[in-house]
């Protein structure tokens, strides 16, 4: 039996290649949610009397954000509320809204769920079942981000926290790197500020917990969280970029820290490149942010309207 570097005494159940350690359970999660308080601190991503808001999809990554988050919670430093959004993906969603729900009443933590239907009266299902001009994710993002905004306006909240990991935020970077998109780098990182205030600030407490180490500790924690995988998920370039990732750090264990660390370095400057006078204004079909006359999300939805008329 091998036996935990950190203890000592109790049977492994993890080998860190990126930096040696081998932990039993409760080191790995003692070790896990230490570090990610540790990132807290260190990233100011929470200040005490913060209302955080989880978007919680009840996957691996938002359970795992809403159980360290609840420390924070219990000892009153921040108030918390979660969020599940609704897309509309049948036979997919409604596991997720289900164990979102219950880790919310568990912890006795304001719960609410909001729909695409109720908010651009349509549903990711029918968007992909009519002759959509864009994929699947390009329409689920914008909307999200809006329902997002507004939902934490609407309850006050001073930060959002989404479940993005390691492994979400190094293929973000390759991913506009390798596209070009260098201006979409300057809002890649722990803490998102917006220009408008109107947008809250977004946080992101895993961004240096690789996804293997997010699965494990929600198995270690027993928590239940939803498996399945979106069916309109197959075809992205994201998956691309994720298989290669993983590939490389088969070899390379500590690539995606090395990624992350070389871009952080890199950040400062990419944002002084592309700093200019900018004025958010709002939209002027829903009032949301918009860096022009109308919003993204207003857009999109014109569009799907007017397709649903020409047929
Ligand atoms: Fe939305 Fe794409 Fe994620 Fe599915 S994979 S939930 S379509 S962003
Ligand atoms: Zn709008």
């Amino acid at each position: 039996m091998k036996t935990c570097t950190k203890c000592g005494v109790n049977e492994v159940i993890i080998e860190k290649k990126h930096s040696g350690q081998r932990l039993c359970k409760d080191c790995f999660i003692q070790g896990t949610q230490q570090k990610v308080l540790k990132d807290i601190r260190h990233y100011k991503l929470i200040d005490k009397g913060d209302k955080v808001m989880v978007a919680l999809s009840g996957g691996k990554d938002s359970v795992m954000v809403l159980d360290i988050l609840n420390f924070l919670y219990e000892k009153n430093i921040i108030d918390m509320s979660t969020v599940t959004i609704d897309e509309g993906i049948k036979g997919y969603r409604e596991d997720g809204v289900k164990i979102a729900k219950t880790h919310a009443k568990r912890l006795g933590i304001e719960h609410t769920v909001v729909n695409f239907k109720d908010s651009f009266d349509t549903t990711l299902d029918d968007i992909m079942a009519s002759n959509s001009q864009r994929g699947a994710c390009t329409y689920c993002g914008v909307f999200r981000r809006w329902i997002l905004n507004r939902e934490a306006r609407k309850i006050g909240a001073s930060k959002i926290a989404t479940g993005h990991n390691l492994d979400d935020e190094t293929q973000a970077i390759l991913m506009n790197y390798l596209e070009g998109n260098i201006e979409n780098l300057t809002r890649i990182g722990p803490k998102t500020i917006s220009r408008s205030e109107m947008f809250t600030v977004k946080i992101k407490p895993l961004r240096e917990i690789p996804e293997r180490e997010v699965g494990l500790y929600v198995i270690a924690r027993e928590l239940e969280v939803h498996l399945a995988g979106c069916p309109y998920s197959s075809d992205s370039f994201r998956g691309e970029v994720g298989q290669f990732i993983k590939q490389l750090s088969r070899n390379h264990p500590t690539i995606m820290y090395s990624t992350l660390r070389g871009f952080d370095k890199l950040k400062p400057a990419i944002k002084y490149e592309f700093a200019r006078e900018f004025n958010m204004g709002e939209c002027i079909s829903c009032g949301e942010p918009a860096a022009h006359e109308m919003c993204r999300a207003c857009i999109f939805s014109n569009e799907l309207d007017q397709n649903k008329r020409s047929l």
